[in-house]
């Protein structure tokens, strides 16, 4: 009897240890509380050069922010993920997008047939694949056809095949971000249509079979309100382009896109310079931005009960739909 009452002892302060020692480890994995209507940073970025200003931001710049990105818990998403609703963060990590506008050569440049510069955008990123392997990385390149000169489909001509096509092959996508980059907001919708579906055309020489799913506008830029369905399927048969999600470039993180605001025609898109950047960290490390905090989960939506009303407007009382308006995902209060 003694022995049995000293070994449910010592069975009990066992038991006590563990759970300390596991709600020890669990805190420490959520330090960061779980928040799946939190705010996604998209980064946008364009040319990689020698400077850091408004539109370039130097290669020693680019590799330390994926540096930051790897150091708090980031998890690099594709569009397409955002646009199922499917995201596949570790717990306890914030999911972000990275995107490169205006295909310029300082983003995808070849020093030989077979030879990435190191120092394009590019190069950093396929570097950085190698040296941190466990970290995912993936970005879109919203495109301009239409452009001359060093903005067409990433300058060199003879290679412009070759770089579409390591493209799709190494796990990064193209957007549209139309043809010959007009400011929508001075454009007839006609004239945004037809360059909409030349882009969509001039991309097909390259890619037959390529399909592009997203537009990031041009300038972040406009046309009114009601026309904005016209940006993502035109009413003529005559135009064949088809964009699922549309991107502006307004410095604001993206709702999340189980938010009742989410909008599929106007995500935003945050700047990727100097400035923006540190005030993005900044923001977030004071608590002022509260990002998308993952359950680890993809296929739950985890959400505190203070902010079930932002939720979208639910199917059906168990499940909550995608923006893709095809997958659904039961969702949990806390
Ligand atoms: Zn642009």
């Amino acid at each position: 009897m003694f022995s049995n009452f000293r070994n449910s002892f010592y069975l009990k302060i066992l038991f006590v240890i563990i759970s300390i020692t596991y709600s020890k480890n669990l805190s420490s994995q959520t330090s960061r509380q779980v928040d799946e209507l939190g705010m996604i940073p998209i980064f946008t970025y364009h040319k990689i050069t020698s400077k850091d200003n408004l539109m370039n931001r130097k290669p020693s710049s680019l590799l330390k922010d994926l540096d930051y990105l790897r150091n708090n818990k980031y998890y690099l998403l594709t569009v397409e993920e955002l646009y199922k609703g499917y995201i596949n963060a570790p717990l306890g990590y914030i999911p972000a997008v990275l995107s490169f506008d205006d295909s310029h050569i300082s983003q995808f440049k070849y020093l030989s047939s077979n030879k990435i510069d190191p120092n394009s955008a590019i190069g950093i990123l396929e570097d950085y694949k190698k040296k941190y392997p466990t970290f995912r990385i993936t970005a879109i390149f919203f495109v301009t056809p239409c452009q001359r000169g060093q903005n067409e489909l990433f300058g060199q001509k003879q290679w412009i095949n070759k770089k579409l096509s390591f493209l799709l092959e190494n796990s990064y996508e193209i957007g549209n971000h139309s043809c010959s980059h007009p400011n929508y907001q001075t454009t007839s919708i006609e004239r945004i249509q037809s360059d909409l579906n030349l882009s969509q055309t001039k991309i097909n020489t390259y890619l037959p079979n390529f399909q592009y799913t997203s537009l990031a506008t041009p300038y972040g830029s406009y046309p009114k309100r009601k026309l904005w369905p016209l940006l993502a399927k035109s009413s003529s048969k005559k135009h064949s382009y088809r964009h699922k999600l549309i991107f502006s470039y307004s410095n604001r993180l993206s709702l999340s896109p189980f938010a009742k605001n989410y909008n599929l025609f106007r995500v935003s898109r945050l700047h990727g310079f100097e400035e923006a950047l540190q005030s993005y960290r900044q923001k977030v490390s004071s608590g002022e931005w509260k990002p998308f905090i993952s359950d680890g989960n993809p296929n739950l939506v985890t959400i505190p009960k203070s902010r079930k009303d932002e939720l979208k407007i639910r199917s059906n009382k168990n499940l909550i739909l995608a923006p893709n308006s095809k997958d659904y995902y039961p969702w949990k209060l806390y």
